[in-house]
């Protein structure tokens, strides 16, 4: 996957393309995937980079939801699962199982959770990834060795799916190309252009060239999550607003507060929400939030008052409560969710939600990670409902990721690239220098850099510590020390001179100082 091709089918393409999509996330790559692989000449655009918004700053979670069987949402937690199912099924170097223990401290709470968790598991049915089981306080503490066994009365183990948010949408984003779709990140939709009061196409401009786009098209879709109200203003000054935004906060710590395989789920905090301690890359991923937040932004910045909240919930838990110099990386994501009477955010429901205007423009919204190939699907289905597209069926089902692999080994290194490992590998033999890593406490090494401007359409320093690999949000203060390493390699690669390495440099430290608790040093 290739910019410069990308731009160069954009220019070439003759005619009316059957589908533009606005928004390189989890929706819009989703629709992509099921758009191009269905043969509609596809076309995406991303203003910023593939992940930007909130697709980057999930829990990493491939789940049908426990928390929305607690809610009674049957059909949100029946979707997910099957959803989970598949998305195991077809990019299983991305997708792991993972087991979780609900830590029990009431005589009622073992049986209660139990009971549940046995409707979770025959509610995923043949697509499950495990039975759940009660556990006594000694296997409870067996499974998760840090969790605080004053009062412990035991536990209850169920499975669910772990994932790399910002891998998928890469990975997405190849599979899209692969099936003849034409995407490219760093290009803005400014503009609709209409025809007899309905959307023909969009105005865009690239922002790396600043070269202007007019694309026509036949359908239009806004799948700019936290930005879609903006998108519908800019179709209809007097669009009716559909989305609200709720900030999520995550903090990631040292393994050693969760060295086990096993992850933690807390079911009820002080606001009465649930939140996840998670084996992730060698760390543990602890949230998350729901702060409802007024301004759509791609760099969403955790509150103080997240950040001590998550502290002092997951401090109850554990037997060595984590602290603010504990904190190698915090971030922050905002979900677009479908505005609803409910008082609060955390009780929205997660579902998703397609509008047609009257101008004709498709807009998605809402859902979860997750479920994005259904939604994707659901989209497309209306528009040749609508008469917008000829009819032709979904293959998402069955369609394999890019990277899909018969068996995956998940300690080997570099699996998460499934496939592609090999190709790694081999710049690695090409160039034995390759092989060292781009920072002593980061996993990462230098092949992977160059693997990802080759082949990823990764154009900045963040682009590659951010979202082609995960060292901002494992480790921001690491991920800091390496960007000289990084944008020197890139530089290499693309060509760029030492101001192009300075400048990258320089925004990348801008954007990572909020990954960096550095904010809270007083309280250290
Ligand atoms: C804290 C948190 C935790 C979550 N955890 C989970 C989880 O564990 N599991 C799960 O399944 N789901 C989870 N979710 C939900 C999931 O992350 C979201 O539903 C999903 O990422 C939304 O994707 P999206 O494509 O709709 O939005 P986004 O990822 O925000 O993508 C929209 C894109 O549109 C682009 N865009 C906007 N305007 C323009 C324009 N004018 N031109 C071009 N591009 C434009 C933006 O730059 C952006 O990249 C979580 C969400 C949050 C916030």
């Amino acid at each position: 996957m290739n910019r410069e091709q990308m731009i160069q089918q954009l220019e070439s393409h003759q005619g009316k393309w059957d589908i533009c999509i606005i928004g390189g996330g989890a929706s819009g790559l989703g629709i992509a995937v099921d758009a191009a692989s269905r043969g509609f000449s596809t076309f995406l655009a991303e203003q910023d980079d593939f992940a930007k918004g909130t697709s980057s700053r999930s829990t990493k979670l491939v789940h049908g939801g426990v928390r929305y069987l607690q809610q009674g949402n049957v059909k949100l937690v029946f979707e997910g699962l099957r959803e989970r199912g598949l998305l195991r099924k077809n990019a299983p170097h991305l997708v792991k199982d993972q087991s979780f223990i609900i830590p029990n401290y009431k005589w009622w709470e073992p049986p209660f959770y139990g009971i549940g968790l046995k409707i979770y598991d025959w509610m995923a049915g043949s697509l499950g990834m495990g039975s759940s089981k009660m556990l006594s306080k000694k296997k409870t503490l067996h499974y998760a060795p840090t969790l605080n066994p004053d009062k412990l009365v035991g536990g209850v183990l169920y499975h669910d799916g772990q994932f790399d948010d910002a891998r998928l949408a890469i990975n997405l984003a190849q599979t899209a190309v692969e099936n003849g779709g034409v995407l490219t990140n760093y290009m803005q939709v400014t503009g609709f252009i209409k025809e007899n009061k309905k959307v023909s196409g969009i105005r865009t401009k690239d922002l790396i060239t600043g070269k202007e786009y007019e694309i026509h098209s036949k359908t239009v879709i806004n799948a700019t999550g936290i930005f879609t109200d903006v998108l519908l203003k800019m179709d209809h000054t007097n669009a009716t607003p559909v989305i609200t935004l709720s900030q999520g906060t995550h903090l990631v710590l040292d393994k050693e507060f969760l060295p086990g395989e096993a992850a933690i789920l807390v079911p009820s905090t002080d606001d009465g929400r649930v939140l996840f301690a998670v084996p992730w890359h060698n760390k543990t991923l602890v949230g998350t939030t729901d702060t409802p937040i007024e301004l759509a932004s791609l760099e969403p910045v955790a509150l103080e008052e997240e950040i001590d909240f998550i502290l002092a919930q997951i401090g109850k838990y554990l037997l060595k409560a984590p602290a603010v110099k504990d904190i190698r990386s915090v971030f922050a994501g905002l979900r677009p969710l479908v505005k609803g009477d409910a008082k609060s955010t955390a009780a929205l429901p997660r579902d998703h939600l397609i509008q047609l205007s009257d101008s004709s423009l498709i807009t998605i919204t809402g859902g979860k990670w997750t479920t994005y190939r259904r939604m994707a699907e659901d989209t497309i289905n209306i528009a040749i409902k609508k008469g917008m597209l000829d009819q032709r069926t979904c293959v998402t089902k069955q369609l394999k990721i890019h990277g899909w692999k018969e068996s995956i080994n998940f300690r080997e290194e570099l699996y998460y690239y499934g496939a592609d490992a090999t190709a790694i590998r081999q710049l690695i033999h090409e160039d034995a220098s390759l092989q060292t890593k781009i920072h002593d406490l980061l996993p990462y090494i230098k092949a992977e850099i160059v693997w990802a401007v080759q082949q990823e359409m990764c154009m900045t320093v963040e682009d590659a510590l951010a979202r082609r690999t995960r060292a901002l949000f494992l480790d921001a203060r690491a991920a800091i020390e390496s960007a000289p390493v990084v944008a020197a390699l890139m530089a290499k690669q693309m060509h760029k001179d030492e101001k192009w390495q300075q400048d990258e440099i320089d925004n990348f430290k801008k954007i990572a100082i909020n990954y960096f608790p550095a904010n809270y040093n007083r309280k250290i």
